[in-house]
């Protein structure tokens, strides 16, 4: 495993999408088959023969992780998404960004109640946008074994606003 090496790839990029915003750019990890690879099965690992019913992956970076971590493990992909996007019936949260706001939504019959569910996003900022997601699933009933994120920004504390579920990152800044 080199996590060392994963956190290595990941870019700086200053101001970015507004300032005083320091990006954290995962495309040349993603560039990089094996340490994308590695990414997805650390992710992942914890998780194998766990009885997992679904992985559930955020808009829009999250989908890029949580769809290999769920063929990955062989369950079922929930996409949660931006709102307007899902077609069917939905229920919907909305929450406050690093940068923004907006809101998720996500199908009501996405998974059954008691159905085991494991929440992926690439980064861990305020911890908002995860919130609001984990929420939504709760509403539906799943039972969210964990919050799994590729970067945690420690600074921002955002793993104290997950309060309802164990939350992992593979790399703090
Ligand atoms: P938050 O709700 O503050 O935890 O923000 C997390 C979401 O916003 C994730 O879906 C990230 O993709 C994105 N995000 C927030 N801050 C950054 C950052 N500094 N670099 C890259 N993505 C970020």
């Amino acid at each position: 495993m080199s996590l060392d090496a994963i956190q290595d790839v990941i870019r700086d990029v200053p101001d970015f999408p507004k300032p005083g915003i320091l990006f954290k750019d995962i495309t040349p990890l993603l560039a990089d088959g094996q340490l994308f690879r590695e990414a997805v099965r650390a992710l992942s690992d914890p998780w194998r023969d766990a009885g997992l019913k679904a992985v559930a992956g955020i808009d829009a970076r999250g989908f890029i992780f949580s769809a290999a971590v769920a063929f990955d493990l062989g369950v079922g992909l929930v996409p949660i998404r931006k709102k307007g996007k899902l077609p069917w019936q939905t229920i919907e949260a909305a929450y406050a960004l690093e940068y923004g706001s907006a809101t998720l939504e996500l199908h009501r019959d996405a998974v059954q109640p008691g159905d085991k569910v494991l929440l992926v996003d690439d980064l861990l900022a305020t911890g908002g946008t995860a919130a609001a997601a984990a929420e939504l699933l709760f509403q539906i009933g799943a039972d969210v074994v964990e919050s799994a994120f590729l970067i945690e920004l420690g600074e921002l504390s955002g793993r104290a606003r997950l309060t309802r579920c164990p939350v992992r990152s593979l790399i703090r800044f």
